[in-house]
């Protein structure tokens, strides 16, 4: 019986067997044609994809080959990406800076104006005035230890001016002992540096009273410590303790301006009235006749009152 079932069982079930492995074997094409054409849709897939990592590397490295006029003009052909967005970081002075480096300066028609002795009361005023024009200066100022004068170096050296040195005390008797009137410099520097929170300050320099009242070994150790240092050849005339009127002081300025390639015009930091007045007639009449007025920087040629 129970042989005869499972050879009964056997017998029946042999054509399913049949039929199942037909339909097995159906299956197992259907799936391996699957695979085939999966294969071969990503073998073309990975192929692009080498091609764009290939296209990208090529773009990379000749961004970063030595460039040359030619090879950028034909890499700009082969992509055709967008070029990228000009943008004009061009320094607009960067040639007459340039002259001024060299000492090129036959007719470059540059103005330094230059504020002494500061930080003052009237600081916050002149760098309103020069803000409205969008001109730069040079400070040079002393050592003074309060909040308003620190505020005065910090916004000198924020707005874009150059703070440079005129020592410490301006004491005119520390000529007579150089290590001290190099003390005495080297103490203003170190507070500037606190002050505008800068590793480095300008290495610009004006003697107390200009140079032709220092000597020679005050001003090779100023040399030494790598300062390049300016006297003045336009005078504003504000020294004087009755000034004339603001006109005659702007005419005087300007005709003096007039008479150099390159000037350097001398103010103080305690700005009378009629200097300040000045100021802007100053500004607007030599800019309409063609002036540009720049801060100093140490790598410039300077009117020097004492030359070594
Ligand atoms: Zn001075």
């Amino acid at each position: 019986m129970r042989k005869n079932s499972s050879s009964k069982l056997r017998v029946k079930n042999m054509p399913r067997f049949l039929t199942l492995s037909v339909l097995s074997l159906i299956l197992i094409v259907m799936i391996m044609m699957s695979l085939f054409f999966l294969m071969t849709k990503m073998a073309a897939a990975f192929h692009s994809q080498a091609q764009i990592l290939q296209t990208s590397s090529a773009n990379s490295s000749e961004t970063n080959a030595p460039k040359s006029e030619t090879t950028n003009n034909t890499t700009n052909k082969n992509i055709k990406a967008d070029p990228p967005p000009q943008v004009n970081n061009a320094d607009p002075f960067a040639d007459i800076k340039s002259r001024l480096r060299s000492g090129d300066t036959d007719g470059i028609k540059v103005v330094f104006l230059t504020f002494d002795d500061g930080p003052s009361d009237d600081t916050g005023e002149l760098l309103d005035t020069l803000a409205d024009y969008n001109i730069k200066g040079t400070f040079f100022t002393t050592l003074h230890d309060n909040d308003h004068a620190k505020n005065m170096y910090r916004r000198i050296v924020d707005e874009g001016h150059t703070l440079a040195n005129h020592t410490s005390s301006h004491d005119y008797g520390l000529y007579d002992t150089p290590e001290a009137f190099f003390a005495d410099v080297d103490a203003l520097d170190q507070f500037q540096k606190k002050i505008t929170v800068q590793d480095n300050t300008s290495r610009i320099f004006r003697f107390p009273g200009g140079s032709m009242n220092s000597n020679e070994a005050c001003i090779q150790g100023i040399l030494d410590r790598g300062y390049n240092y300016s006297d003045w050849n336009v005078s504003s005339g504000d020294g004087c303790a009755d000034p004339p009127p603001s006109d005659v002081i702007a005419q005087k300025i300007i005709e003096s301006c007039r008479q150099h390639d390159v000037s350097v015009v001398l103010s103080h930091a305690e700005l009378k009235s009629s200097s300040r007045e000045a100021m802007s007639v100053v500004i607007e009449t030599l800019q309409e006749e063609g002036y540009t007025f720049l801060n100093m920087e140490a790598d410039y040629t300077y009117p020097r009152h004492l030359e070594l």
